[in-house]
């Protein structure tokens, strides 16, 4: 708790409360807007602000408790970059704990929250160097701008020697959601350095307007984080992590399929109809619910063949209907040959318990032809790397999506910049590997684990199941003493195919 003392304008005679009335250097009345300085006998008006440009935010003597700190504002002023039109608007707060002092500033309702750090944390040596970047505690800081910045405006209690006359020369790096800013006098050899946090203006809202709404955000600020859920290259990193992820799994899965063919017959289709279907020998599927692929062979030219199939379970009577078809046509046209569609057609077939079946074929082919032949061909429990790609290519395309939308942000960010070109998100990454705290901070993704969750458990569902994901061939089941509808056999599909 900051208790706070009573103050009497000398020109006004308002009364104020001050916190720290001990280490106060310069006092600005809110009232009279006389400038107080400290002298022998307390304090001495020594001048007078301008008019203030804005109305502040937060009224003097406002608590509020960001990131589990209490904080009391002392003072607000307006800034100003020298020689320009910019202005931003700086909050000092009062930390709780230790009475230190720590800058809000606020520029098109974007917040930063700024401490000052100990001498020699940050190698200022040679500030007027031209550094591009500026590592700090293994991250890199990139140049952000270069510029004057002076006092429009303030009130409250500074405990330094505010110059409203003087401009600062000031120098920022960001890696967001943190920012370097340096202060410092002209020709000055030694900055001051603050060290920056970007602090979501909800948070701040929370903190010291309650009840009341702030200004949503204009824009990009410096130190703005890409978002509070997807940090980009993590999300990469994580996503090439989860696609070998993938890729194991599925080669764990392959290695205990049986992947054989089962079944292989061929027959005349003149000597069946859909009053006399063709009735296959038996055959067993093995291990557990898998899949399989049945492929169709025609035989014959400039003809095409289709059949429905009823896969028929001998133990419970229950049938796994769908269709199949090829065709073939080739010729010579003005002297060149040509050829179309397929002698053989493959259909992946999902989700077929184990047990003894056969099939019922009830074939159709092309009226004008004689003399077809087919052959339908079943390998069980098919190995395949479908799952694991085709989840692979979501992940990726999520990831590109990511990656566009990180560029866009960071455009619009690195546009504002003095030093404007557009860095990618590995820069917010260490600049020494450090493989433990990447991996500390890739389970820290929330959305990358949902991601990882729905996604490994897709994948051995779909593996455990025999489902190829969104590339199974249509079916309809049939239980025994089940009325079928007429769907598939009236159906059967002629419109699928087109002549030359
Ligand atoms: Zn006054």
């Amino acid at each position: 708790m900051i208790l706070s003392q009573t103050f009497i304008c000398p020109k006004c005679n308002t009364q104020h409360n001050v916190y720290d009335i001990r280490n106060t250097m310069v006092y600005v009345c809110e009232n009279c807007k006389s400038i107080l300085g400290r002298s022998v006998n307390g304090f001495a008006r020594i001048g007078k602000v301008k008019d203030p440009l804005y109305k502040p935010l937060f009224s003097l003597g406002t608590k509020g408790t960001i990131r589990g700190q209490e904080y009391t504002i002392v003072a607000y002023s307006e800034r100003q970059e020298y020689g320009t039109d910019y202005y931003w608007v700086e909050y000092v707060l009062m930390r709780g704990e230790d009475r230190k002092r720590i800058f809000l500033s606020e520029f098109g309702g974007h917040y930063t929250l700024l401490e000052e750090l100990p001498a020699g944390e940050i190698d200022t040596v040679d500030v007027s160097k031209a550094y591009q970047n500026y590592v700090y505690q293994n991250k890199r800081f990139d140049k952000w701008s270069v510029y004057s910045a002076k006092y429009h405006y303030a009130i409250g209690e500074f405990n330094w020697d505010v110059r409203f006359d003087k401009p600062m020369k000031c120098l920022e790096f960001v890696a967001p959601p943190h920012m370097i800013a340096m202060e410092y006098a002209e020709n000055a050899r030694e900055a001051t350095a603050f060290y920056g946090t970007y602090i979501p203006y909800k948070e701040v809202n929370k903190a010291f307007l309650p009840g009341d709404k702030l200004p949503s955000p204009v824009g990009v600020a410096p130190a703005q984080p890409f978002s509070k859920y997807i940090n980009p290259w993590l999300f990469l990193v994580g996503s090439a992590i989860l696609c070998a992820v993938f890729l194991i799994l599925q080669i764990v899965d392959n290695q205990q399929r049986v992947n054989n063919i089962v079944f292989s017959e061929g027959f005349n289709v003149e000597s069946f109809s859909q009053q006399k279907p063709f009735v296959s020998r038996p055959f067993t599927l093995e291990n557990k619910t898998s899949n399989m692929e049945v492929e169709i062979y025609l035989g014959g030219d400039n003809t095409w063949v289709e059949a429905e199939v009823d896969l028929v379970n001998e133990t419970t009577g229950e049938e796994t209907s769908f269709v199949i078809g090829t065709e073939h046509y080739s010729g010579v046209d003005e002297g060149e040959a040509w050829s179309e569609g397929h002698y053989r057609q493959k259909e992946f077939i999902c989700n077929i318990e184990p047990g003894t079946y056969h099939f019922v074929v009830t074939p159709n082919k092309d009226q004008a032809s004689f003399g077809t032949t087919m052959r339908l061909e079943v390998i069980w429990d098919v190995t395949s790397y479908w799952n694991a790609i085709f989840l692979s290519l979501v992940l990726l395309a999520i990831a590109i999506g990511v990656y566009i939308w990180n560029h866009s942000f960071e455009s619009k960010r690195w546009g504002n910049s003095g030093f404007g070109h557009i860095r990618d998100a590995s820069t917010q990454m260490p600049v020494k590997a450090d493989y433990g705290y990447l991996l500390k901070k890739i389970t820290n993704e929330r959305i990358l684990l949902v991601i990882a969750v729905v996604f490994i458990a897709s994948l051995m569902l779909s593996n455990c199941n025999g489902y190829r994901i969104c590339a199974c061939k249509s079916t309809e089941k049939w239980k025994p003493g089940q009325t079928r509808g007429n769907t598939p056999r009236s159906g059967v599909g002629r419109a699928y195919f087109h002549h030359k």
